[in-house]
């Protein structure tokens, strides 16, 4: 970690001690999942409660768009105390390499992103033994896009179809809707898109899409635009999140779900 970040938003060692002093405060155990080019994964479960919903939360898989891993924390770091009462997974950052270095890509070049089918690559084979075989109500995925005209999210699977309509339209009360038909060739409505297909253009498995096919009933996947100013697109993920969470907290006490 003896990179200089070039902006206090592509900070990694700052970020890290945030999650560490938040892991510390909530009593839990920040796991080292993986070490790559030198920077630590962390990994975190929240509580072990079988009246609890399972959600699985990231960001930070490309390096630049870093106010989706400032969201995270932000939102983390105000609502812990509830958090501990329900079964969240979060990646704080999966790729500190990119972040440190403005970059999309890790240390080789490489999109993480386009290879979650790659079971023995050295982060998806300890970032797959992390998740164990926990089914998720919910994953969510949280990016930036330098094309975004305001903020959009792909999702798939019904049934958290209204809290994510819900958290988006909370989203755009910070940053207004992306107001794009098609967005990277798939038709969009209200900075909403619900791929039928995979895309034309991805060569390998996003993390969402791997997600999607083996681990959750749903995945929403935010995309805020990076050409805006920071603190809002930091607000906008936090928000999402915290509507995100208070929606399933509404339903928690609906028995026709799985932990
Ligand atoms: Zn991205």
């Amino acid at each position: 970690m003896t990179a200089r970040a070039p902006h206090p938003a592509h900070d990694f060692p700052a970020l890290a001690e945030r999650w560490r002093d938040l892991a510390r405060r909530a009593g839990w155990h920040l796991a080292d999942v993986a070490r790559i080019s030198g920077y630590p994964i962390y990994g975190l479960r929240t509580a072990a409660s079988p009246r609890s919903w399972s959600v699985y939360a990231s960001a930070g898989i490309h390096g630049d768009e870093p106010a989706a891993a400032w969201g995270l924390l932000a939102w983390a770091e105000a609502e812990w105390r509830r958090m501990r009462e329900e079964n969240w997974v979060i990646f704080p950052c999966l790729n500190p390499w990119g972040l440190v270095h403005n970059d999309r890509h890790d240390a080789r070049g490489e999109d993480l992103n386009r290879g979650f089918q790659r079971a023995r690559h050295p982060l998806v084979s300890r970032w797959r033994r992390f998740l164990g075989a926990t089914r998720y109500r919910l994953t969510v995925t949280l990016h930036e896009d330098f094309d975004a005209r305001g903020v959009y999210a792909y999702h798939l699977g019904d049934s958290s179809l209204p809290f994510v309509r819900r958290a988006l339209a909370r989203a755009a009360r910070v940053i207004p809707r992306d107001p794009r038909t098609f967005i990277d060739g798939l038709a969009a409505r209200d900075g909403f898109i619900r791929p039928s297909r995979k895309p034309r253009f991805l060569r390998g498995e996003p993390e969402a899409r791997w997600l999607w096919r083996h681990r959750a009933e749903a995945i929403v996947n935010l995309e805020t635009p990076s050409e805006f100013a920071f603190e809002k697109r930091v607000r906008a993920h936090r928000v999402f999140l915290a509507s995100v969470a208070a929606s399933l907290r509404g339903a928690n006490d609906r028995p026709a779900r799985a932990a």
